[in-house]
């Protein structure tokens, strides 16, 4: 716990801002440009395990995955876009971001690779690809780089994990991963500082996801010699509920379930597989409501896409979760590479920027902790867990979780 000043919390709340319109418009930069930068060596490269986030695919060259605002305190995710009016140059020696013309970070502090990144499992795989840094002690793996739903044509229409597989699969070498792989490197990463991690992935065929996921967790306790390894399995709402109360046996301490869109009409258009293949919306709502009864209030989590359905729609979803002892994810719809809806725009910096005001001040009214936030979410970084934390004087490391010196 700190006490911010005001001209400190004034500060680090234009860094916040900066941080959004950045996540709003992504990056232009020439693809060569971090040939200067020890990428994979000194800093954490980008590894598409799941979705990547750039709007162009550059399977063959590697960029950094993410920096830190100039103070230090916020993560933010390099999103390339050629397009955007923010621009990031090497000059000089170092590297700097402009925004049209006005330089707004000198000297770009990109985050640093933890080590066991450079490490392989006992089979030979790299175990960057097994589980990926997600800053504040977060680990996430994601089992699958594909989800089935693309073969029955009804992937959600935001998503570009199917897309990712095709770009990167072979460039990152990013296959299935077994629970072996899984239990070393989170007992590796675990070592070094650190201490929660999300299983995660596509729809799997016949949604069996329940035995890999015990067999992870299993995997995990006997490598790190912890029972209770602070992990969150994230699936898809199943028909038998029952199935939420194995997750808890085997050993996670959180669940997420990803609503991803309130109104009903839309995310029937926008997620087709999670609405005819998973009882409906309503099954999403009794699974939601029912991991709560088994995890307890806010060891839940569900993640929301801001910005294809109507602000106020989406705000009253997000105060129905959390009223429900849910922790709600909301971050940026980021049009990516490969998604069925490319080339469409997300709002303007100031639309998502209301949302997450807002999103940060219903945090505060039910008195979610950070603790509970940041053990339920796989990427604890978006916007509005950072004005929650400045709202809340909480100072932790971006980097790993510990409180900043
Ligand atoms: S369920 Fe939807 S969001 Fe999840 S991986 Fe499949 S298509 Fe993507």
């Amino acid at each position: 716990m700190s006490h911010y000043s005001d001209e400190e919390k004034h500060k680090l709340l234009d860094e916040i801002k900066l941080k959004n319109r950045i996540l709003v418009e992504g990056i232009a930069f020439a693809p060569e440009v971090f040939r200067h930068l020890d990428i994979g060596g000194k800093y954490i490269e980008q590894v598409n395990v799941l979705f990547t986030h750039d709007r162009h695919a550059h399977s063959n060259i590697e960029f950094p995955a993410c920096f830190l605002t100039p103070l230090g305190k916020y993560r933010v995710q390099i999103r390339w876009n050629i397009d955007s009016p923010l621009k990031l140059k090497y000059e000089d020696g170092i590297y700097n971001i402009y925004d049209r013309k006005k330089l707004v970070i000198e000297n770009i502090e990109f985050t640093k690779r933890p080590e066991y990144y450079g490490r392989k499992t006992s089979d030979g795989t790299a175990m960057r690809t097994v589980a990926a840094d997600y800053g504040y002690g977060g680990m996430f793996v994601s089992y699958s780089n594909e989800c089935s739903l693309k073969d029955k044509g009804m992937d959600c229409l935001f998503c570009n994990i199917n897309a990712t597989k095709e770009i990167y699969s072979q460039s990152q070498d990013i296959k299935w991963k077994t629970p072996q792989q899984v239990g070393e490197t989170i007992a590796v990463g675990y070592k070094q500082g650190f201490d929660h991690v999300t299983i995660s992935g596509g729809f799997i065929p016949e949604r069996r996801e329940v035995e890999y996921y015990i067999d992870v967790a299993e995997a995990i306790q006997e490598a790190t010699g912890l029972e209770d390894f602070n992990g969150t399995a994230c699936v898809g709402a199943p028909e038998d509920l029952s199935v939420f109360e194995k997750y808890k046996e085997a050993g996670f301490r959180t669940m997420a379930t990803n609503l991803e869109i309130w109104n009903e009409k839309i995310f029937d258009v926008i997620c087709p597989g999670k609405a005819q293949l998973c009882g409906g919306r309503k099954n999403w709502l009794n699974a939601l409501d029912y991991e709560v009864q088994v995890f307890g209030r806010y060891n839940v989590r569900s993640t929301v896409v801001s910005g294809i359905e109507p602000k106020e729609s989406l705000l009253e979803g997000i105060e129905y979760l959390i009223s429900h002892g849910i922790v709600v994810c909301a971050s940026q719809w980021y049009v990516n590479v490969g998604s069925p809806l490319e080339g469409h725009r997300t709002p303007t910096e100031e639309w998502h920027w209301d949302v997450f005001e807002r999103t940060a001040a219903m945090y505060r009214k039910y008195g979610i902790s950070w603790e509970k936030i940041r053990n339920a979410n796989a990427n604890a970084d978006t916007v509005p867990y950072d004005l929650f934390r400045l709202y809340e004087n909480i100072d932790v490391n971006p980097r790993y979780y510990r409180a900043a010196d």
